[in-house]
């Protein structure tokens, strides 16, 4: 280890070094997880020659290549090492399933005993699904899958009472499941749908900044059936449970999603017998790859595609383009009404640059949409001359 001044206290240096083993452990990056704990570059030098040291790597070596060994090689061993050189300085209390799960060595299928796989039925869930269920199904491992299908349920009797989501999406998320023989689970929020809970609790249109619709609509109800799976595993003898979520979420959908990890330990669903890993299956795909998997594989997909929509899940969603609202809103004149009626009432814009009165009215001077082809969204996206346009987010469960 090379001769260098250790000018940092003890106290700040098990800081340093338990901050980054939980950052290295979620899937992180270890010189952010060290940067963001160490406030001077000294305790930040302190603290990689001793991990070096501690981990029998030549210090000198680039930060890079530390970097890269430590998040993609043997990312336990740096927990590990990091866990150990915090307990010289003071005793740690590991968090649960940190050292016993280690998504760079262990093979997925094989190491969990749920794959909760929540699906939309939209482009991404779907090719999700069909690599995730090809994998498991040459591995044995088919009755480890779930497919959980949130419905985010009507405008209500006041309103048109039209489905949230695109029409016919639970039956096609079903059939879509299907396809391998896998279980398929529906998911109702108990405390009402997307637009009661925005009509009588939320009282204002989610956004990027408070997705309520996401975390209440879809992940809460999703996580409840990931813990009734995990129950009933314990009930049938395992002491452990590993369990992988997984949402079809891209890098370059969003700058957000491009900072997520493949694998991510999921600290707040995690006890001492249940360990909760989210898995990003298409983290690294594009769009293009996507569509093209869909003509190779012959995958089923929504006719809402072809009719020129880039993403599924709301019709109306807060996060899509503007071009995908006026779309949507051209297929969906009643529901856009819907919408309009309830902007009003709440006095709160759909969005914060844009209502859904505008929409609506772009949409009416374009006139409906007719005469979908079907392929046409495979012929948009694989043709030769077509270039990514910009890419639509929101929900891919
Ligand atoms: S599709 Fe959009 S509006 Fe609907 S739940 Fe997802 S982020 Fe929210």
């Amino acid at each position: 280890m090379p001769a260098h001044r250790c000018t940092t206290t003890k106290a700040r240096l098990a800081k340093v070094y338990r901050s980054a083993a939980r950052q290295i452990a979620e899937g992180g990056d270890l010189m952010e997880g060290l940067a963001g704990a160490a406030n001077s570059l000294t305790t930040l030098l302190d603290a990689l020659h001793r991990l070096a040291h501690a981990v029998g790597l030549d210090s000198a070596a680039p930060w890079r290549r530390l970097n890269s060994w430590a998040a993609f090689t043997d990312r336990r061993a740096a927990v590990i090492a990091l866990h150990a050189l915090a307990d010289e300085l003071g005793p740690v209390r590991l968090p649960p399933g940190y050292l016993t799960v280690n998504p760079a060595r262990h093979d997925p299928i094989d190491f969990a005993h749920i794959l909760a796989l929540t699906t939309s039925g939209g482009k991404d869930s779907v090719v999700m699904e069909d690599v995730v269920c090809t994998r498991a199904a040459g591995q044995k491992a088919l009755h480890k899958v779930v497919a959980i299908h949130n419905d985010l349920g009507t405008t209500g009797p006041q309103f048109s009472n039209l489905p949230v989501e695109w029409s016919g999406t639970t039956e096609l998320a079903r059939r879509q499941s299907a396809r391998y023989g896998i279980r398929f689970e529906v998911t109702r929020r108990t405390g009402g749908g997307l637009f009661d809970q925005l009509l009588n609790q939320r009282k204002k249109f989610p956004s990027s900044a408070a997705r309520w619709c996401t975390s209440d609509q879809k992940t809460n109800e999703g996580m409840k059936r990931v813990r009734h799976h995990a129950r009933t595993a314990r009930q049938q003898g395992v002491d452990h449970v590993i369990v992988y979520y997984l949402v079809g979420i891209r890098a370059e959908e969003s700058s957000g999603r491009a900072r997520k990890s493949e694998f991510v330990i999921d600290r707040a669903q995690s006890t001492r017998t249940r360990t909760v890993i989210r898995w990003h299956p298409l983290l690294d795909w594009s769009e293009r790859r996507v569509w093209q998997h869909i003509r190779d594989r012959d995958l089923e997909y929504h006719p809402a595609y072809d009719a020129g929509m880039e993403r599924l899940s709301c019709r109306l969603c807060v996060l899509a383009t503007r071009a995908d609202l006026v779309c949507a809103a051209r297929l969906s004149p009643e529901l856009t009404a819907d919408y309009a009626s309830a902007e009003q009432q709440l006095g709160h814009r759909f969005k914060k640059d844009l209502s859904i009165r505008e929409i609506q009215d772009e949409a009416q001077r374009l006139g409906p949409i007719t005469g979908v082809v079907p392929g046409a969204a495979i012929e948009r996206h694989l043709s030769a001359d077509t270039a990514p346009g910009p890419q639509p987010t929101g929900c891919s469960a």
